[in-house]
């Protein structure tokens, strides 16, 4: 059984030592703690419900170290809702108790079988089919699939009365079950994927062992057509392989959605030949192809890769839009400067990282876009907004220059952050309430002549000012050149804000003035506000300040 990436929620700091106990059992598990009570924990949340809800609708399996109750009642809202489920267990904090609470199709007895093995307990099973017969008929192995769960929960209650089945087909996982066999039982169950009509008395599990080669774009409807034609039913449809040029294409995309099945890409006939399909004869740019036994589709060439460049923000977690930690999640490899991979960390043991030096970016760029066109999912970091200053550009300029046709394959998305400026505004109030310039202050990528024009425009505009990249030890004079520059159309007691480290530990935020302000208070983490004519300071009730541009300009309205 396939290890699951769970999630392992605690309340407290007293169920941390059971957690680490069961992430040994599941490595690429991790511990979700709540954020006023638990230190040390991978990820933390601050609602313990809304945080279960969310993980629940992702499908992500959940062992909750708390009283079952709290674990019911929690989700109990989306219970009718939801079609499939995850396995959702509760767990005593002493490690005393295991109880599998919902996901019983989705292996929730297997998963309470190993946590209470690992921590030398015995699981509370309570499912009657499963404590008799060792196995959940209605839960087959990965790589099969249960023909109609509704018929399954009839099944085993009429063998749990007492009737005896009989097995056709090739089921090696209930060679070891104690199913009341018997050669002549009215009741069979039947594995195998041949199309015919329902049989009545028969429980059907179909093997995931069929896949169709399409030449070009076809429709699901001709998928569907196809597959009757040859006797196969679509229950064991396992994967569409299209070959590589169609891999940006949308529309066979739908296709695969709508057939329920993945889309993979391959030229290598030995991939098939591999897992010994036997094709029949292509119809209408259809192939299909059938395998002895389920097919392992992570060996039938390869998934259209995808990159995502990510934006992480300042640096606390809850300042991280969700979109971008489910990317981290699926993330195969991560590309980036150091340190803000690992701000972006603790990742699975099966997360490959690649960490550069920070000036490498083209270079980096190449990297990612080599590794998703292999089919792996990579998220290229940047902190703040990859839009900003960093790395969705270069990742752009790469595939702009490249005329690789896989490269313009790959899937690739940017998804945003909150920039520093943004985020140093917050804190400090409004500063860039009304039009704003924001620019960095780096002469390494643009000449410094360009800088310096822009500066004494954007200041004669009266814009409020927001600089990256203020200062460093091989730039240290420029941030006085540009202070003077903007000096000269702004009044000294212009309020400025500096922020240093905004969203990271030892954050400090401080305003000053444009006369008080000189570069020795700025480094290379510090991001700087000048305000315009307009931006205000006043003082707030706990003795700092609130710094502030109104909308308006001109008259007040
Ligand atoms: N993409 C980033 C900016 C990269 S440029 C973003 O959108 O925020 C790097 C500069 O951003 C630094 O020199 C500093 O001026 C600023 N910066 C980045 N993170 C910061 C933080 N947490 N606090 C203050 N300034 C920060």
């Amino acid at each position: 059984m396939s290890r699951p990436a769970a999630a392992i929620v605690i309340l407290g700091t007293g169920s941390l030592a059971t957690a680490r106990r069961i992430q040994q059992i599941y490595p690429t598990s991790l511990i979700y703690g709540l954020a006023e009570r638990v230190a040390g924990a991978d990820r933390v949340y601050t609602d313990f419900g809304a945080n279960l809800r969310q993980l629940y609708a992702q499908d992500t399996p959940i062992i909750a170290l708390c009283a079952a109750g709290i674990v019911i009642r929690t989700l109990a809202p989306l219970l009718l809702e939801k079609g499939a489920e995850p396995p959702v267990l509760a767990v005593a904090e002493d490690a005393s108790a295991v109880v599998p609470l919902l996901g019983g199709l989705s292996g929730v007895n297997d998963l309470a079988r190993e946590i209470a093995a690992g921590l030398g307990i015995a699981p509370a099973i309570s499912t009657s089919g499963e404590l008799r017969f060792g196995t959940c008929l209605l839960n087959p192995p990965s790589g099969y699939v249960l023909g109609d769960v509704e018929l399954g929960k009839r099944f085993v209650s009429d063998l749990l009365a007492g009737e005896s089945v009989r097995i056709e087909g090739d089921a090696p996982w209930l060679d070891s079950a104690q199913l009341p066999e018997h050669r002549d039982a009215r009741l069979a169950i039947h594995v195998g994927s041949e199309a015919r009509e329902p049989v009545a008395d028969e429980l059907r599990i179909y093997p995931r062992n069929v896949l169709v080669k399409v030449n070009a774009v076809v429709s699901a409807h001709t998928v569907g057509d196809v597959l009757r034609e040859a006797k196969v039913a679509w229950q064991s449809l396992a994967c569409v392989v299209a070959g590589e040029s169609l891999m940006a294409d949308i529309q066979l995309r739908e296709v695969a959605t709508e057939l329920g099945v993945p889309l993979r890409f391959a030229t290598d006939d030995d991939d098939f030949a591999e897992q010994s399909v036997a094709w029949s004869e292509p119809v209408n740019a259809v192939t299909v192809g059938v395998a002895p036994v389920p097919l392992v589709i992570e060996r039938l060439g390869r998934a259209r890769g995808r990159l995502a460049v990510i934006g992480l923000g300042p640096g606390a977690a809850e300042l991280m839009v969700p979109a971008v930690k489910a990317e981290l999640e699926r993330a195969n490899d991560v590309l980036g400067y150091e340190t803000y991979v690992r701000m972006a960390g603790p990742f699975r043991n099966d997360q490959v990282l690649h960490c550069t030096d920070n000036r490498e970016e083209m270079q980096r760029a190449r990297h990612a876009f080599e590794l998703a066109t292999q089919g792996r999912s990579v998220v290229v970091v940047s902190s703040g907004d990859p839009g900003v200053f960093a790395m969705a550009a270069a990742v752009l300029e790469a595939l702009h220059e490249s005329n690789n046709p896989l490269w313009h394959s790959v899937d690739l998305e940017i998804l945003p952050g909150v920039s520093a400026s943004l985020a140093t505004a917050a804190q400090a109030g409004a500063p860039l309430g009304h039009d704003f310039c924001v620019m960095s202050l780096s002469d390494n990528l643009k000449p410094w002549a360009i800088i310096e024009k822009r500066l004494d425009l954007a200041a004669e505009a009266d814009l409020a000012l927001a600089f990256y990249n203020p200062i460093s030890r091989s730039r240290p004079w420029q941030l006085g050149v540009a202070l003077d520059i903007v000096a000269r159309h702004r009044l000294p007691a212009t309020p400025v804000v500096l922020g240093r480290d905004i969203g990271r530990p030892g954050q400090t935020l401080r305003v000053t003035t444009l006369g008080a302000l000189t570069p020795d208070q700025v480094d290379m983490r510090t991001m700087v506000i000048i305000g315009s004519s307009t931006t205000c300071a006043f003082r707030r009730a706990d003795g700092l300040e609130w710094v502030y541009t109104p909308r308006w300009y001109g008259q007040k309205p």
